[in-house]
Parts: C-alpha cells; sequence; structure tokens
C-alpha cells in the first residue's frame, strides 16, 4: 500500500524567535492511508527540499532526499503496523533499556522575548501548570540573555529551568555566560555554542571553563547516534530527536549510546502537530526531559494524542501505533 502524500502549512499562534531567526508558519509533510498517519516537518536551518521529498515519497525510489521524507515515512509505517498488532509505538522501545517510573513532566519553552515585562507575566502564568520551563537564549546580546533568565528565575522560583542557546554564543562569551548563569541552578545549558565550531570548539570551551555545576547538552552538535562518542566529557547529555535521527529506531539507537556512556537524555521536538509530538512522547520514559510542546504554538493542530495533566505531566493516549487521532 502507497500512503497519500499531502504538503501542509501549520500557522503559529504568534511569531516563534530563537537565534537562527523567527517564523509564524511550518511547512509539514504527513502521509496517510491504512487507517494509519505520519508526518514530518521542514525545518528552516535544514534547508531540505520539499518538491524532492514529496516526489520520492509518491515515487519511492532511491535513497531519501531528506530527513522529513524518511521521518514521515517509518512514522507511517510504524503507525499502520502497531494499529494492525494492537501495540503502542513504545512497545518497540527494547527492555533492557532503563526506563523511568511514574509521571512524566513536560516542559514549556519560550522563545526570546521582546518585552521582559510580558515575558514575566508568561513564565509565572505557565509555572502554575508546568514544571519545567525551558528558555530560549541567544539574542545576540548577552546582556539582555542574562536578564531573561534572571526575570524567568524570579518569576518561577520552584521551577526547573532549562536554557538554549541554540549555538547563539562565541566560545569567549559562552565561558562568561555560563559561569555567570550558575548562580541560576539551571538543570542545563544546551547548545551553548554553534555547531559549525565542531568538536574543537566545545574542547576550547572546556578548556576555558573551571569545573561547574551546570550540565551542558549537545543539541545541532549531537545530530544522531553516531556524533555521540566525540562529545564524551565535553557534555553531560544530549538532546535527542526523532528528525534529527530520521526515525524512531534511530532515536532509540541515539537514547542507547548516550546511555551506554552515561549521558543525560533531553527528549527534544520540531514545531510539529500533535502527529509527531505524540510519536517523540512514546520515547519518554526513557529520557530525563521531555521537551515535547511543540504542537503548543499551533493556531490550529488537526490531531490530538498526547497531551498535559494540571501538573505538566504528559498523557499518552491509550490506543495502538501513534495513538493518534483526527479531532
Ligand atoms: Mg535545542
Amino acid at each position: 500500500m502507497k500512503p497519500v502524500v499531502e504538503l501542509k502549512t501549520l500557522h503559529l499562534t504568534t511569531p516563534f524567535r530563537i537565534a537562527h531567526g523567527a517564523s509564524s508558519s511550518r511547512q509539514v509533510v504527513r502521509l496517510s492511508g491504512g487507517g494509519a498517519v505520519g508526518e514530518a516537518p521542514f525545518v528552516p536551518y535544514y534547508h531540505e527540499n520539499v518538491e524532492s521529498t514529496l516526489g520520492w515519497l509518491q515515487a519511492g525510489q532511491g535513497p531519501a532526499p531528506s530527513r522529513a521524507a524518511e521521518l514521515a515515512l517509518d512514522l507511517w509505517r510504524l503507525d499502520l503496523e502497531g494499529r494492525r498488532a494492537g501495540s503502542p509505538l513504545s512497545a518497540l522501545v527494547p527492555v533492557s533499556l532503563p526506563k523511568r517510573p511514574g509521571l512524566i513532566p513536560g516542559c514549556r519553552s519560550f522563545s526570546i522575548p521582546t518585552s521582559l515585562e510580558e515575558f514575566a507575566v508568561l513564565v509565572q502564568e505557565t509555572a502554575q501548570q508546568f514544571q519545567v520551563l525551558k528558555l530560549k537564549l541567544g539574542s545576540g546580546d548577552s546582556e539582555y540573555d542574562g536578564q531573561i533568565v534572571a526575570v524567568a528565575r524570579q518569576a518561577a522560583p520552584k521551577a526547573k529551568l532549562l536554557v538554549d542557546v541554540n549555538g547563539g554564543w562565541s566560545v569567549t562569551d559562552a565561558a562568561k555566560m555560563i559561569l555567570k548563569l550558575e548562580a541560576y541552578s539551571l538543570e542545563l545549558i544546551e547548545q551553548p555554542i554553534h555547531h559549525d565550531g565542531g568538536i574543537l570548539a566545545w574542547q576550547e570551551l572546556r578548556l576555558a571553563l573551571p569545573r561547574i555545576a551546570t550540565p551542558l547538552y549537545a543539541d545541532e552538535s549531537a545530530q544522531t547516534a553516531a556524533d555521540v562518542p566525540a562529545l564524551l566529557s565535553l557534555v553531560e547529555g544530549v538532546n535527542v530527536k526523532l528528525l534529527k535521527c530520521r526515525s524512531f529506531s534511530g532515536a532509540i539507537e541515539m537514547i542507547q549510546a548516550a546511555r551506554s556512556h552515561g549521558l543525560g537524555v533531553l527528549l527534544g521536538c520540531m514545531i510539529e502537530s500533535s502527529i509527531g509530538i505524540t510519536a517523540a512522547a512514546h520515547l519518554a520514559p526513557w529520557s530525563d526531559y521531555a521537551d515535547l510542546d511543540g504542537h503548543l504554538y499551533l493556531a490550529e493542530d488537526d490531531y490530538q494524542g498526547v497531551t498535559f495533566d494540571s501538573k505538566g505531566c504528559l498523557i499518552m493516549p491509550d490506543a495502538p501505533g501513534l495513538g493518534v487521532r483526527r479531532r
């Protein structure tokens, strides 16, 4: 069976601003057929070709031209197989991989604010439900970046705070900022330096830093399981996303690679609908942090899957496959 291939534009309620730039809509490729559905987003900084992705998914010949093509097809197939077998996606995770017991707190991310006053109110409101908050830094002004953290800490004194710089600092600025931010008891700082600098830049950063308490995580520098070994002793954890790994099993491999070296796992996502978010959420019990709120930025999310309880913890749908259904 071949799925129906569709290009969809998802509109955001408000523009999302990070160090890479701002965006107010995102495109996703969606597959449906046999009662199953799959989806993968086009992320601006990957510059993946929409035409060749759609063409490959329709013709199905040769190697996949993009991450989006490979992931969308993988998720559709897994949803189809899961629905037929009556088992959820999470059943594919090997039992040997250590699982986290109990409820899993979800994380809410904040794009780089334009008004610190409005930001303080937003953080305070969000912290009434969510226990884990992620702040996007890399505004281009490290003083302002510092103020963002200070304002958030004051607005949400009890929240676990994660910081994601998206590579927005130079090695010199990163060393200064990481030391300065030690005062805020952050859970972690993600991708402080640009991934273009490679392993060398991470080594320079570590040399410039004394012993610090804040764990450093790699996101853009760690795309797949193969990137993990070179980052050992340079980071305390990695961000695992389905799109980076191109498949659900690729993400499992990356988690296994991280765990086998004693590294932490932050499960991440892109701005995408409940289809992609719910697929990733099946891995949440095997992560330390579940940053899966990409669907909450959408003006219209036409699917329903993972949701959050009153304390911001993940509620998985009780259904086979991805477990999502059309609203
Ligand atoms: Mg990140």
